[in-house]
């Protein structure tokens, strides 16, 4: 799997995760909008909501602008994308780099929660002041078990 691919599911899973959180589903429309959110941000470092709009209708995607502001919405909430503005009244929307953020996978239940971010921070800029490193980027991942899956696994014992 490419770097991209695996961002890509690193975003879906986090989304899916935050909409879980909150009681909401991982609908139809949502799944289009992160995935238009990811191509489009491919060509477009930075893109205008409209152009996303005209991307979803020309894949014939039945997706209101009222529903697409909304998604756009729990994706800021969400930290997967965030908004600049340009101008009064102008704005355009990016994906949040993950070079920053960690993870904590669970190998059993394939859940990704997030690290927070000012965690990872103070641990990855001592260690670069201590190696004496300049930093450009890096990966931090946590794997192991949930709770969720341990008490599972403990009931069926
Ligand atoms: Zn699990």
């Amino acid at each position: 799997m490419s770097a991209r691919q695996d961002n890509d599911l690193i975003k879906e899973a986090l989304f899916r995760e935050f909409l879980r959180a909150k009681g909401l589903s991982y609908t139809y429309e949502r799944q289009h909008i992160l995935k238009e959110i990811l191509e489009t941000s491919n060509t477009i470092k930075h893109f205008p909501i409209d152009r996303l709009y005209n991307n979803l209708q020309s894949k014939r995607n039945r997706i209101s602008k009222s529903t697409l502001y909304r998604t756009i919405k729990l994706l800021e909430d969400s930290r997967i994308v965030k908004k600049t503005d340009i101008a009064p009244d102008r704005y355009v929307y990016e994906i949040v780099e993950q070079y920053n953020i960690g993870h904590i996978v669970c190998l059993k239940c394939k859940n990704i929660i997030e690290i927070n971010n000012r965690e990872t921070k103070k641990i990855v800029n001592h260690i670069c002041r201590e190696k004496r490193f300049q930093y450009k980027t890096h990966t931090f991942e946590i794997k192991g078990y949930c709770d969720k899956c341990i008490s599972l696994s403990l009931k069926d014992e």
